[in-house]
């Protein structure tokens, strides 16, 4: 586990400031106590009451002051909380030896004071502090043997005074060892749930930062890796019928988005919606999961529950000695880490399918309109950059309307998805396909001049010629090239749809490309273009 960091350490559970203000009125209850119980036992108390009233007075004064400065400096002070203690233990060594010394009546007041300080302040001021009064009590017991002595006591009556000395400081350690063990043991277990707390905010602001299922799926595996020592994890995202490999420890970079059967452990826990913990996972019934964990380890499957439906799972190696526990506080932890992330990564996959729908055409699945110009824009400005050519090829399928009117709308679409499809198959991966608009399609050819785009306008036009349908279809097809005819989209769109214009007019089904005389005016505009952009 990391250290805590020094800004865990001053942001205690209960504020320093408060703790001090209930030992303020410790202290009040303290003295009230002495002066109370002095006056109603004055005539049993062998007390001095003027002399406990003075020091009490005095005491109250010095505690004030000392609450006042901690005020005043308005920051932790440690070593003023230790003086103010030294404070208190003088304040009732004093008061036990002016009312009956080591088998005074206050000097319960020593062992209360003792177990607030250990549960206000910590087991190890606790620790230090029962040595201060222990000091404290051996120079009581010794101030009054010089007294005893000096007024000639005889020594059976001492021995009684050691004989209590040493019970009650015996007594006294116990219970300051006692007070200590369980304070410790409190205290272990808040500081662990608040770094456990203090982890899982981490992890949701290191969430905040990414959009993408996998880096989603990366974080919370190394949250949970780092906060409770897993060996081994992976993160699976819900694919309908399969699940599809997020993240995993052992880094594999091929796997990563590969697909995968749903295992019977991961049913159950969508099914139960609980963690499942398992000794061993049985390689006939979770076939996909022993694949990735092996077989021979204690696992912890937790469903990734959001919006009610099933993102994913997480499954985590707890360890490979059989038989070992996993304490119930870490499969809590695991558990509310394990929602956070599953909100991430539903979250994650709203913002991809707003992103896809936002560049895909709906019915033929390919880039729409947005996304061809988006892209036209941004290869045409790195084209420029490269110095290098671009091609757009404008199709538009011939005779559409006829195709609509007479096998109607349906057969239209299926068409059109067709020829997408077809388009889709035939380019380079480099290519962009889009449905420009009706019945139009845009291609964007990067790198690629005018005659190896003719070339491809030919070989798209065929292959949508070939296509197996019972109504057969041709396309029109115009090419414009830059920096040939034009040097921004929006003339190389026109020329090319100038083009596509020409082919309809020269009777369809046919490739053409912008007239030379426009040519020859692009040329010169693009010259001029360079001269005015020499970089
Ligand atoms: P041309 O050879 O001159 O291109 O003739 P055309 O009939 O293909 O051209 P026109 O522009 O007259 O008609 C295009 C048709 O495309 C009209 C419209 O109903 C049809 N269309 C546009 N979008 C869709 C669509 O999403 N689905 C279907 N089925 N038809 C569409
Ligand atoms: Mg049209
Ligand atoms: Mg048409």
């Amino acid at each position: 586990m990391a250290s805590r960091s020094p800004k865990a350490v001053a942001d205690e559970l209960v504020p320093l400031a408060q703790r001090v203000r209930y030992m303020q009125m410790f202290r009040v209850l303290m003295v009230l106590a002495v002066l109370g119980f002095s006056a109603y036992s004055r005539s049993t108390l062998d007390a001095d009451l003027t002399l406990l009233l003075a020091a009490s007075a005095g005491y109250m004064l010095l505690s004030g002051l000392g609450e006042m400065l901690w005020r005043h400096l308005g920051k932790r002070n440690l070593h003023l909380f230790g003086a103010l203690l030294i404070v208190d233990g003088i304040y009732l060594a004093y008061v036990n030896l002016h009312s009956g010394g080591i088998s005074s009546p206050f000097r319960s007041l020593t062992l209360l004071h003792l177990i607030a300080v250990t549960l206000l302040a910590s087991y190890r001021t606790g620790l230090k502090l029962a040595i201060w009064h222990s000091l404290l009590l051996v120079s009581v017991y010794q101030s009054e043997v010089a007294t005893a002595t000096q007024d000639g006591v005889d020594g059976a009556a001492l021995n009684v005074q050691f004989h209590e000395l040493v019970a009650f400081v015996s007594i006294f350690w116990l219970v300051a060892l006692a007070t200590a063990t369980f304070s410790a043991v409190n205290e272990r277990e808040l500081r662990r749930r608040r770094f456990d707390l203090e982890a899982l905010a981490m992890m949701a602001q290191r969430l905040e930062t990414t959009n993408d299922a996998h880096a989603v799926a990366e974080i919370m595996l190394d949250s949970l890796l780092d906060s409770f020592g897993f060996r081994r994890g992976v993160v699976l995202g819900a694919r309908g019928y399969k699940v599809a490999l997020l993240a995993d420890t052992a880094d594999d970079e091929e796997g990563a988005g590969r697909f995968l059967g749903v295992d019977q452990i991961m049913h159950k826990a969508w099914e139960t919606r609980q963690t499942q913990l398992v000794a061993g996972l049985d390689r006939r019934r979770n076939p996909c999961l022993s694949g990735l964990i092996g077989s021979s380890s204690n696992v912890i499957v937790v469903p990734l529950i959001a919006e009610g439906g099933a993102a994913g799972v997480c499954v985590l190696e707890h360890s490979i000695k059989l038989g070992s526990r996993v304490e119930r506080r870490v499969v809590t932890m695991v558990e509310r880490f394990c929602s956070q992330g599953a909100m991430a990564l539903r979250n994650a996959e709203l913002v991809q399918e707003l992103q896809d729908m936002a560049t895909t055409d709906p019915l033929t699945k390919i880039a729409n309109r947005r996304a061809f110009e988006s892209t036209l824009h941004l290869e045409l400005a790195r084209a420029a950059r490269a110095g290098t050519s671009l091609s757009l090829i404008m199709m538009d399928i011939d005779h559409f309307k006829k195709l609509n009117d007479t096998h109607g709308h349906q057969k239209g679409d299926e068409v059109l998805r067709a020829v997408a499809n077809e388009l889709q198959q035939q380019s380079r991966s480099f290519d962009t396909v889009s449905r420009f608009g009706g019945e139009e399609f845009a291609i964007v050819l990067p790198g690629c001049e005018l005659a190896e785009a003719m070339q491809s306008a030919e070989r798209f036009r065929h292959a949508i010629t070939a296509l197996p349908s019972t109504t057969p279809v041709t396309m029109s097809v115009g090419v414009a090239s830059f920096p040939a005819h034009a040097t921004d989209a929006g003339s190389l769109i026109e020329q090319a749809d100038l083009a596509l214009y020409e082919a309809k007019r020269g009777g369809r089904d046919q490739v053409a490309a912008p007239a030379e005389a426009v040519v020859v005016a692009e040329a010169n505009a693009f010259m001029s273009f360079l001269e005015s952009n020499p970089n």
